[in-house]
């Protein structure tokens, strides 16, 4: 079959659950994917914010394989190697004390709000805790996760969610103040909100909110799936600030392409909240899944990528704020790191296919917003690849 035709058979097949862009993706090399027709694309996306190392890493690959001809699984219920050391090495990057691994990000989410829910209840055996998510925030598609996600328009059809949610404005402290009662258990936001429009917390709010949840026992979630592993120049982007979480959840780099995620927490969240019985998962940290997060791990401090990352965003940010001198219809650049919006006064759609014709791969944040999450491999030579197409699409 072609490539049209098997776009034609995928409609047929697939739950039409995404308007896909009509290409099918076959390989990828570095920081450049070739469709079915060897048509080759600069990607800015990565897979949304996952592809950190960059396609066809030798080392990573071969990591893989040799863990596919030892062992893919086991179940949770044996110990396996990779599984112990993914988690050593996952708690000396984000400082935090006990890992566990989920097969993608909602997941992680769901298991971050039971945590607290248990940790609320062994405090006074109430079942009536309720939680504070952040207007526009995005956590997830399965009912808990969506029942902290502050876009209606995402939870409406599929009400009711899980009970006692609050919604805050982020940055807003005093919004958040406003939601809070003797039967708060957690605040959950994300350190950089992504799909909501790349907009990071401010360092104050961020403070307050943590001396906050200090005063009154309740746990601090940060979302780092999106910004965490290395995207905005800190391993976690809660490191920046020193703002430290009591759960925090971790996905999309983390195997950098193999479905892993997971929640971790302090000590003193894991001395009293989810025990033996109370959490599971079959694949989750199975051996294929854990040896993908250590060699990712392992990489990310052979190669420097925290590094590069600091030394490249700065431009990316400064061609991004040229851009957005430079045209009207741009009204604002947005983000961290290599986490950056361009907020339009129109909708982004014609401006991503125009650039998927001339060979770049955009996504967007919301109607209005295009959204670069590129590998954190990319180079300033990438950059202005990037923006020299960017540029002659919107100047059309
Ligand atoms: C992508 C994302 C999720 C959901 O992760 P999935 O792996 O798609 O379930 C949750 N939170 C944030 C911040 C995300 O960006």
């Amino acid at each position: 079959m072609n490539m049209q035709e098997y776009i034609e058979q995928a409609e047929k097949d697939l739950l039409h659950t995404y308007n896909r862009y009509q290409i099918v993706l076959d390989k990828g090399d570095g920081v450049y994917l070739y469709d079915m027709d060897g048509k080759k694309y600069l990607d800015f996306c990565a897979g949304i914010a996952v592809f950190a190392l960059g396609y066809h890493n030798e080392e990573y690959n071969n990591a893989l394989k040799e863990q596919i001809d030892k062992l893919i699984h086991t179940s949770n219920y044996y110990y396996n190697v990779p599984a112990i050391e993914a988690a050593r090495k996952l708690k000396a990057a984000s400082g935090m004390d006990r890992v566990f691994f989920t097969n993608s990000g909602a997941e992680a989410v769901e298991g971050a709000i039971k945590a607290a829910r248990k940790y609320a209840y062994l405090k006074d055996g109430c079942t009536d805790h309720e939680i504070i998510a952040m207007n526009h925030s995005f956590h997830g598609r399965t009912m808990g996760a969506l029942s902290v996600t502050g876009t209606p328009k995402y939870r409406e059809a599929f009400e009711p969610m899980i009970g006692h949610i609050k919604f805050a404005e982020m940055n807003d402290f005093d919004s958040v103040v406003a939601c809070v009662t003797d039967k708060t258990c957690a605040i959950i936001l994300e350190t950089v909100q992504g799909e909501g429009g790349l907009l990071p917390a401010k360092e104050d709010f961020l403070k307050k909110v943590r001396a906050l949840c200090d005063e009154k026992d309740i746990l601090l979630i940060l979302d780092e799936i999106q910004c965490g592993m290395g995207r905005t120049g800190y391993m976690y982007a809660w490191q920046k600030y020193g703002v430290k979480p009591d759960i925090m959840t971790s996905a999309k780099a983390l195997g950098c392409g193999v479905p892993v995620g997971a929640f971790l927490m302090t000590e003193k969240v894991a001395a009293q909240s989810l025990v033996a019985g109370d959490h599971g998962t079959t694949y989750g940290g199975n051996p294929l899944a854990a040896a993908a997060v250590e060699k990712v791990l392992d990489l990310f401090e052979t190669n420097h990528i925290i590094e590069h990352v600091r030394e490249v965003a700065p431009y990316l940010e400064q061609r991004l704020e040229e851009m957005a001198q430079k045209y009207d219809c741009i009204t604002e650049r947005r983000g961290t790191g290599l986490m950056q919006g361009l907020v339009f006064d129109v909708p982004v759609a014609n401006v991503i296919n125009k650039a998927l014709e001339k060979g770049l791969i955009l996504i967007n944040a919301g109607a209005n917003i295009i959204r670069f999450v590129p590998p954190l491999i990319i180079t300033r030579d990438n950059i202005d690849e990037m923006i020299a197409i960017l540029d002659d699409c919107i100047a059309k």
